[in-house]
């Protein structure tokens, strides 16, 4: 069986940690370096809060690509760092699985057009959930018969980023098939600004973020006399993890960028 070489970027990170453990007990998956900011020269079972592996840690990309032979960066670190290291991971022929997220439609089209000049594979992924891109996907059905929707997205108080990348890939997908709709009252005013939440194309989102959420979210339609629903949760990380298992399968016989799981699954 071909051995699939992968470098993990952010492995101390909530979804860094759940990646590192996943392909060290995948059985097509070998685990060859980390990327971290700290911890250089370092061994991962030389630091406590890490998995006991004889794994290295780096923290310059470019010395980690110039010395360790890889195939695949997953980057799970914060939103100004995943655009650098990719691009780094380009100009190695690495192919970066993404799923951080707070990138631009410019960072995303910018990034495609270097990953198809460079023949190389990326797959960036602002949900690896498989409900996620269901409920998406379901979210997109309905926007046809009932244009009237708002999106309320939740996480954890760490995220960064707001709104999040998957109540944005939502509104993208709801506005390519929805009806242009005049959503409220022509006349209304917020009094106190922010009230109605962020403006997609005509639609709202509205982000919350408190301790003790993971990732939810949840589209609701209104229509004459009836309301419809559609809601997603990741209890915990664990639930990205088939997708990003997937996602580095996928990468491998790619060349250029896929944005979005749902363009990988069915
Ligand atoms: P987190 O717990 O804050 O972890 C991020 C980790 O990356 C931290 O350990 C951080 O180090 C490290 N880091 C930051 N900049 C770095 C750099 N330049 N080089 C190397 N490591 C760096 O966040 P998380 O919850 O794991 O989320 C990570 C990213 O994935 C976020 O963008 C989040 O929105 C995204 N996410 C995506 C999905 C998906 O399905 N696509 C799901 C959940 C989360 P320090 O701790 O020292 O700052």
């Amino acid at each position: 069986m071909m051995m699939i070489k992968i470098v993990v970027a952010g492995p101390r990170g909530n979804m860094g940690r759940e990646a590192v453990k996943m392909v060290s007990a995948a059985d097509n998956f070998e685990l060859v370096a980390v990327v971290d900011i700290e911890h250089e020269g370092f061994k991962m079972k030389d630091i406590s809060d890490m998995e006991p592996l004889d794994v290295p840690i780096y923290v310059n990309m470019d010395e980690c690509f110039q010395q360790i032979e890889c195939d695949i960066l997953i980057d799970l670190t914060a939103p100004k760092a995943g655009k650098q290291h990719m691009l780094t991971a380009f100009d190695y022929g690495v192919r970066p699985v993404v799923g951080t997220t707070g990138f631009s439609e410019e960072d995303v089209k910018e990034l495609s057009s270097i990953a198809e000049e460079k023949k190389v594979g990326a797959i960036i992924a602002p949900n690896f959930a498989i409900g996620a891109i269901l409920m998406m996907k379901f979210s997109q059905m309905a926007a046809r018969y009932m244009p009237h929707v708002e999106i309320i997205e939740q996480h954890h108080d760490r995220k960064l980023d707001a709104p999040s990348g998957t109540a944005v890939k939502t509104a993208q997908m709801i506005s390519e098939v929805r009806e242009k709709v005049q959503q409220g009252h022509p006349d209304e005013e917020e009094t106190l600004e922010g009230a109605k939440g962020a403006e997609f194309d005509g639609l709202r989102i509205h982000s919350v973020r408190l301790p003790g959420l993971v990732a939810h979210q949840e589209v609701i339609f209104g229509g004459e006399g009836q309301t419809l629903k559609i809601r997603h949760d990741s209890i915990n990380r664990t639930s990205f993890m088939p997708g990003i298992k997937l996602a580095c399968e996928t990468v491998m016989n790619l060349e250029g960028l896929i944005y979005g799981l749902e363009h990988i699954i069915e």
